[in-house]
């Protein structure tokens, strides 16, 4: 009885010393709340006062919600309590309400302190700043760039189409005809791909191919491989060129990757929309950026070559080179897929580059040019909400930029394949190794 005698004595201070304590308590309260968070973990949550489950510390103890609230408008009321037994009662989560003197004083006894009752106005201004924060927080996410649902679900769609049309298995490849490498111990393929890196010396290339002096080759195209010409072996070189072992092996495979292309583009949100016309002169122009865009997935920056399956269908500067193509482009070819390999792009943002590279209203021949912008542009914001939003750092620093800047890589990649097939094509012994696929596609200088 006088224990809580005195207790209460305190809270009949005058105000200048309840202050006075408050600003101690609340000095102590600082210290001691940042412990018990960590110590929250390890201590059972029971109430201190009848034994229920706690649901924290309330005014300086552990207690349920029961007795924080019991305390609080004990403490409002200034109530009086007496108690009908001997003022020792057991106070339980079962009868805790039957005597309130004696809960009252378990309050006390555990450490539980008026002081740490806030008052109504500080009460509606912790409030206001729970719902400032809250209102912050709600404005920064609103501010955060979202995908939209639309946005998300032509992601998902261009996954799946590129998923339908690309096999990362390459188990079709045994349905092409079979490569065919001149260099049966594969010599100077091994020898290429460290001169890959050193930038494609000429004599090294050289070995492989050549154009004899009298042939009329367009010294375009193979400006870079022009041998000596005090040589004796160009006139043999030139056979082996003309024989371009690799060509039905490869244009079987490019042929193979055109009709996915072709898939892919089909399922892409919007294309259909446009004309059978304006969709084959995307496709036209298109394919073979794209083929070298989705080549990236097989391409290895350890040997730097594509490496599909087996050996057989390892393919290395040389074996494009006996499919007739020089290192004009080769070269740049095997740097952007480097570049490419070292953005180290998504999924997502793979097949969306892909799409965004076959929606171009700037291709020839394309009709309903606006029509292909507007469905270009909502790829490209959709690509590049995309790296905001799920692109980490540093990763997608510049990453939307240097994207584009590969699908222009791409155009010039694409201009010296036009100008190094048009020549292949011309003659009547290479391009009767080609597909109609590809004499389609790229056309046929001999019709
Ligand atoms: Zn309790
Ligand atoms: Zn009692």
């Amino acid at each position: 009885m006088s224990q809580l005698q005195n207790s209460w004595g305190i809270f009949q201070h005058d105000s200048s010393q309840i202050m006075d304590t408050e600003m101690e308590l609340m000095a102590a309260s600082t210290s001691l709340l940042d412990p018990a968070s960590d110590f929250d973990r390890n201590v059972p949550r029971i109430c201190g006062v009848c034994g229920d489950k706690a649901t924290g510390f309330h005014f300086n103890a552990m207690t349920c919600e029961g007795c924080k609230g019991f305390f609080r408008r004990s403490m409002k009321r200034k109530a009086m309590f007496t108690c009908p037994f001997n003022g020792d009662c057991k106070i339980t989560k079962d009868n805790r309400r039957h005597c309130q003197y004696c809960r009252l004083k378990r309050c006390i006894d555990i450490g539980m302190m008026k002081e740490f009752i806030l008052t109504d106005e500080e009460v509606q201004r912790k409030r206001q700043m729970i719902t400032k924060r809250k209102e912050e927080e709600a404005l920064k996410e609103s501010l955060k760039p979202k995908l939209s649902e639309e946005q998300q679900r032509t992601i998902q769609v261009l996954l799946e189409s590129h998923r339908k049309t690309f096999d990362p298995t390459y188990s079709d490849f045994d349905k092409f005809r079979p490569p065919v490498r001149a260099d049966s111990d594969r010599r100077s393929t091994r020898r290429s791909s460290s001169v890959v890196m050193q930038g494609f010396s000429s004599e090294d290339s050289s070995d492989n191919y050549n154009t004899s002096p009298g042939n009329s080759a367009p010294p375009l195209m193979f400006s870079s491989l022009e041998l000596n010409e005090e040589s004796d072996e160009s006139t043999s070189m030139s056979v082996e060129f003309s024989h371009l072992s690799m060509l039905p092996h490869l244009a079987d495979l490019v042929s193979y990757s055109i009709q996915k292309v072709i898939g892919f583009a089909k399922m892409i949100p919007g294309f259909k929309d446009l004309t059978a016309e304006d969709q084959i002169a995307l496709l036209k122009s298109s394919a073979i950026e794209v083929i070298m865009l989705r080549s990236n997935q097989s391409f290895s920056l350890e040997d730097m070559s594509w490496t599909c399956g087996s050996n057989d269908f390892k393919y290395e500067i040389n074996d494009v080179t006996q499919a007739g193509h020089s290192l004009d482009l080769l070269e740049p070819l095997v740097k952007f897929q480097i570049s490419l390999k070292k953005l180290n792009l998504h999924e997502e943002e793979h097949v969306l580059l892909m799409a965004i590279c076959i929606l171009s209203p700037d291709r020839p021949g394309v009709q309903d040019t606006a029509l292909v912008e507007a469905i270009q542009d909502r790829l490209s914001e959709t690509l590049q909400t995309y790296i905001l939003c799920q692109h980490p750092p540093p990763g997608n620093r510049l990453l939307y930029a240097k994207m584009i800047q590969k699908l222009a890589d791409l155009r010039s990649l694409n201009e010296e394949h036009s100008k190094q097939y048009r020549f292949l094509s011309f003659k009547p012994e290479h391009s009767m190794q080609l597909t109609p696929l590809v004499l389609e596609v790229f056309g046929n200088e001999i019709s």
